[in-house]
């Protein structure tokens, strides 16, 4: 431990100690460090997030030589395609539900399968 090459570590270790209390004014707790290395981490998530937003906007406006931005930001339009179909779809089935027997989305109110031709007993609370 005497040596100087352990020493320069300890010395490290210490100085790198010795900011995070200069900056809180405290001695951290691991637990504390932890969940500050947490939070930290979810803000740069977010900025990536809100960078990714501002790049697909300005991809979409002016376009992209980079090949792999391009595919990202197709990605993303695919994304948001599939995701307008469905909230169609779920606009739909508010007025519709599903057929026990088949699957197929029907009337509400229909007394038969308009696919199949199942007898259907009407249930309030069903497709909502
Ligand atoms: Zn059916």
């Amino acid at each position: 431990m005497d040596n100087i090459f352990d020493n320069e570590i300890f010395d490290k270790a210490k100085e790198v100690f010795d900011v995070t209390r200069k900056k809180t004014g405290e001695v951290v707790s691991a637990g504390k460090q932890r969940f500050e290395i947490a939070t930290m981490e979810n803000r740069l998530e977010k900025a990536y997030n809100a960078l990714g937003k501002a790049a697909y906007k300005a991809i979409e406006a002016n376009g992209t030589e980079n090949e792999e931005l391009k595919a990202a930001a197709a990605d993303i339009t695919t994304k948001i395609a599939e995701i307008e179909e469905a909230k169609k779809e779920l606009a739909q089935l508010k007025n519709k539900r599903i057929c026990p027997k088949c699957s197929m989305a029907i009337e509400k109110t229909s007394v038969f399968c308009n696919y199949c031709g199942e007898k259907l007993i009407y249930e309030e609370t069903q497709g909502e």
